[in-house]
């Protein structure tokens, strides 16, 4: 039997024996009255305890538990110590809570919560980010309203496992997300957002490249396979037209290989993860070298002359003289019979500078920050048949890079150009020391 009844019984038991003894003692009615009056003032003890439990309970978080006696006091007792268990169960679920959302805020993807009809529950910071929710405006909103895509609606709906949605936010230009949707508890769904812009831009720069790649190719293949299929058909009998045709196929056949050697070149350099070569070399020998490159490709008809004060250059000298040639050959190649062509090693501050200064076309100052993009041309046709792959600066800037030199281009069109590569004063040593 529980306690309480244990200890009613005794205490009625105890109000009993008071009424009989003082009923014995003074007649039964005035037992009877004092018996009464116990069990009165038991009631009034019980409703006032009562009372007090009433007005904790409506504010247990503002005032201790009240003090009490016999039952009371235990059943207080009782009270105080479920309170305990339930504020220490409370601040261990509030903890929890707080690092999980700690968590879900730290993440770098965006994250919103929905509930079974697509409400929002709860969204983190990056998801505001991405997808221009505010939590404190948008919660207990319809996502589809919030989010409009076509598509999305059904996408959300079905929360197909694997499937992903792109969007560009229209308030954020040039940003592309992909949205994924997961199913998760019961009926409830998480609405992921991952940045996915750099992929894209990786994506569409691949594809470019395949693109021109395969147009740079064609035309030179077109060219050869119309002679072959001349040849074949209808073989020239005059031996001059049979060497012209061939002629033009060996040029195109050329182009094609320059192409590939460029190609192959760039891709070596782009995915070289190893650090270049660092041997120290003279820079004159090399600036000698790529000159007289330059004078044969230009067959006599410019002046190329140097200027070089003696220095060594700490680096891979195999691909500096890659990049050096190619400023030569371009110079050489949009400068105009006649010109004049002037490669030239100084130094500023202790940086060290290579320069080829010609006396050419020039180039327009709008085209100037794109000319190192791959394929990139002021003037298609000229750099053809000039021999030109549209990939030589891309190459320069490229070693350069790997040597932690910059490439600066100054130009007047009509007047001249000036290429030059600016090597860190670390890469540099003269000969005195
Ligand atoms: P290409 O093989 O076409 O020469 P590059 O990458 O070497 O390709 O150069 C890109 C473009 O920059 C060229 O097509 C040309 O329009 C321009 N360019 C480069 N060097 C010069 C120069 N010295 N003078 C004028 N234009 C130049």
């Amino acid at each position: 039997m529980p306690s309480v009844w244990i200890s009613l019984l005794i205490r009625l038991a105890a109000v009993a024996l008071a009424g009989l003894v003082v009923g014995a003692i003074f007649g039964a009615a005035t037992g009877a009255l004092v018996a009464c009056g116990i069990l009165l003032l038991m009631l009034l003890a019980h409703t006032a305890h009562l009372a007090r439990l009433q007005r904790w309970l409506k504010a247990p978080e503002q005032s201790d538990i009240p003090d009490a006696w016999g039952a009371w006091g235990n059943v207080f007792v009782d009270l105080y110590r479920m309170l305990r268990r339930e504020r220490k169960a409370r601040a261990r679920i509030e903890g929890d809570l707080e690092v999980f959302s700690q968590a879900a805020e730290a993440s770098p993807d965006g994250l919103v919560f929905l509930d079974a009809d697509d409400h929002i529950v709860w969204c983190n910071r990056v998801s505001e980010q991405h997808l221009g929710l505010r939590g404190e405006r948008d919660v207990g909103l319809l996502v589809t309203n919030l989010i409009r895509l076509p598509g999305f609606a059904e996408f959300i709906a079905s929360a197909m496992e694997g499937a992903s949605l792109l969007y560009r936010p229209p308030e954020r230009k040039g940003r592309v997300l992909s949205l994924e949707a997961i199913r998760f508890g019961k009926d409830r769904k998480l609405l992921i957002s991952f940045d996915v812009t750099q992929i894209e831009r990786a994506e569409t720069v691949r594809r470019d490249f395949v693109a021109n790649v395969s147009h740079e190719l064609r035309t030179p293949l077109t060219v050869i396979s119309g002679f072959i299929e001349h040849l074949v058909d209808d073989p020239p009998h005059n031996p001059r037209e049979l060497k012209h045709q061939l002629s033009i196929m060996d040029e195109q056949a050329g182009r094609m290989l320059r192409l590939v050697e460029d190609l192959l070149t760039l891709s070596r350099i782009e995915e070289e993860a190893q650090l270049p070569r660092e041997e120290e070399f003279d820079v004159r020998d090399l600036i000698y070298d790529v000159s007289a490159e330059g004078r044969r490709l230009s067959g006599g008809r410019h002046s190329i002359t140097c200027e070089v004060i003696p220095a060594f250059l700490k680096g891979s000298r195999e691909e500096l003289r890659s990049a050096f040639s190619n400023l030569v050959s371009n110079a050489v190649r949009y400068t105009p019979e006649g010109g004049r062509i002037l490669l030239r090693w100084a130094t500023r501050e202790g940086k060290g500078i290579f320069s080829v200064e010609d006396s050419g076309i020039g180039i327009p100052e709008e085209h100037i920050p794109r000319l190192t993009e791959r394929f990139y041309r002021v003037d298609r046709g000229r750099s053809r048949e000039s021999g030109g792959t549209g990939l030589g600066l891309s190459i320069v800037k490229h070693v350069l890079l790997r040597h932690q030199a910059s490439l600066e281009i100054g130009s007047i069109p009509g007047v001249g150009s000036t290429f030059s590569a600016v090597f860190p004063a670390w890469r540099v040593t003269s000969p005195q020391g």
